[in-house]
């Protein structure tokens, strides 16, 4: 079909493509829409998702499947219906070069292309591209396609163009000053109208001074000042922990939350709206612990804020000293306590995770539009090894890391053999040595709430002999504590593994004694001692 439309580009250049829109939009409607039940997104990628329409995927996932597949390959957000990612890597499976085209990260919908005809797109984009003896200078209009380039070359029509204003392009060049050096300058300078000499009332704010450092750069070799990426760099084992939100506009709540995890983690993950239900923000949280020294993991969920949004946030999280960022696709919003909120998913969490690699690296937004100072982040993803299709979840991994991972939390292990398989499969693909890998445990305080959350919270995989075991003992959360330690232990031995990630809601007091009683803490107490006898290499916090 592509080589035809492509071959006809000399007649739709004669008649206009304009004017064969309207006619070629609503052929494929109906020709499409019978054969594949195609929405009509306008950046049509059937070919590289074995045939299913991803914008069947209540989430509108490019690069699915999530994370809440249910059992027996059902959706996380409609029950009643199957995965449209797990049929479309059932089709990639079958098809010549499927799994190939299916492993590359697609660019976000564009919304101005919705309803129009990608068959005239492919066309006029194949051809001008053959018409190109040597490459075009660029023109500025390639934004989108230079963030997803193996996109473009496997689909054109689904990497548009971008037009980048010219001010981007030509105009004003950075301020010429040390790098990681132009936030300050901006900082200390008051606005005129201020006065020259006058503290401004940002200066006067307390406990907090939240302007006047830039952020610290990162030392040689690393990619962020985060202590975590310094940790992990190392080849030191470790470990983060997830604060629970408070319900409420006190910092002080997020501080005494905090308290118990003080200097027995690297990074606490500050949530975004888990579960789909409402918090105290993720940003909210991250600019708190920052300012108290804490490495913090600042997490995004897709579910909530469109591409504008997002990208805003994360430049604002980076001056704020935010160090991480994991990129999360997010719950459904039915599975919250306000399921009739309306979900954005704008990116999906590996659009995002390419989005903000160019950011860092390239100093640009997704529009192309040029970033002073970009934000050095370390960027993270999830992975759940224990949900379906359980042999494609490594698979999902490296392509998680084809978009930008730096480091992967995996969600709660509870299946130790089921674990020891996808690092296996992770290894098989060399991608333990590309990015750094910590598995998510946690203690369960009874039967009961680990039914709950087998039944209720998707992508939680819990075998019923952990639930017998919990069952049968005097006291359960002992016993789920122990288990914890136990998992712990055996996830420290499997190779690939470079640390785990804790989750212990509403029960952060029992991260530190899980710590030490793992031996966690004696290794991490020693690591650093070593480390602080030798010369330092200009860490920063995280
Ligand atoms: S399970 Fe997730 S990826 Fe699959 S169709 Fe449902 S929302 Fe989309």
């Amino acid at each position: 079909m592509e080589r035809v439309v492509v071959s006809l580009d000399p007649v739709f250049q004669r008649i206009g493509y304009e004017r064969l829109e309207r006619p070629f939009a609503a052929t494929e409607r109906v020709i499409k829409g019978l054969l594949f039940d195609c929405q009509m997104c306008g950046q049509c990628v059937l070919s590289s998702t074995g045939m299913s329409c991803p914008m069947n995927c209540p989430k509108s996932l490019r690069n699915g499947p999530c994370s809440g597949v249910r059992e027996g390959c059902f959706c996380e957000v409609n029950p009643d219906m199957k995965c449209v990612w797990v049929d479309a890597l059932n089709g990639a499976a079958r098809m010549k070069l499927g799994q190939i085209k299916i492993s590359v990260v697609q660019p976000p919908v564009d919304g101005t292309l919705r309803g129009s005809s990608a068959w005239l797109r492919v066309a006029r984009e194949k051809a001008l591209a053959k018409r190109r003896e040597a490459p075009a200078p660029d023109p500025g209009k390639f934004a989108i396609a230079r963030t997803f380039p193996q996109a473009r070359a496997a689909e054109p029509a689904t990497a548009p163009l971008a037009v980048e204003p010219q001010a981007a392009q030509h105009g004003q060049a950075a301020k010429e000053l040390p790098r990681g050096h132009a936030a300050a300058a901006n900082a200390v300078a008051a606005p005129e109208s201020m006065g020259a000499g006058r503290t401004t009332p940002f200066q006067r704010l307390k406990p907090y001074d939240p302007i006047v450092h830039a952020p610290l750069a990162p030392p040689s070799g690393h990619k962020s000042a985060s202590g975590l990426e310094h940790t992990l760099r190392k080849g030191w084992f470790a470990v983060t922990a997830e604060l629970n939100p408070p319900d409420s506009a006190d910092p002080g709540d997020v501080l005494a939350a905090a308290e118990p995890l003080m200097n027995v983690v690297d990074a606490i993950n500050a949530t975004d709206a888990s579960g789909a239900n409402c918090h105290m923000s993720s940003m909210g949280i991250s600019s708190i612990l920052s300012r108290a020294g804490l490495g913090v993991v600042l997490q995004i969920s897709c579910r909530d804020r469109n591409r504008i949004a997002i990208q805003g946030d994360v430049l604002g999280a980076a001056a704020m000293g935010v160090s991480n960022v994991l990129c999360l696709t997010g719950d459904g919003v039915a599975v919250g306590d306000q399921p009739g909120a309306k979900p954005v998913f704008d990116f999906d969490c590996m659009s995002l995770l390419s989005t903000l690699r160019t950011m860092r690296d390239e100093s640009k937004f997704l529009s192309g539009r040029r970033i002073t100072t970009p934000p050095q982040v370390f960027l993270g993803a999830a992975e759940n090894p224990c949900i379906p299709p359980y042999e494609l979840r490594a698979d999902r991994l490296a392509k998680k890391v084809q978009a930008g991972a730096d480091f992967i939390q995996t969600n709660y292990v509870f299946d130790i053999g089921m674990f020891e398989r996808f690092m296996a499969r992770v290894r098989d693909q060399g991608m333990h040595e590309r990015v750094f890998i910590l598995a998510g445990v946690g203690p369960l305080p009874s039967p009961k709430t680990a039914r709950w959350l087998r039944a209720n919270v998707p992508g939680i995989h819990i075998p019923d002999s952990l639930i017998r075991r919990l069952e049968g003992a005097a006291k359960p959360a002992d016993e789920g504590k122990k288990i914890c330690i136990e998992l712990i232990r055996q996830i420290r031995e499997i190779r690939g593994v470079a640390g785990v990630h804790l989750m212990a809601y509403r029960r952060e007091h029992l991260v530190g004694e899980i710590i030490e009683e793992s031996g966690l803490l004696k290794e991490r107490i020693a690591a650093r001692e070593a480390e602080r006898s030798r010369p330092t290499d200009g860490r920063g916090k995280g």
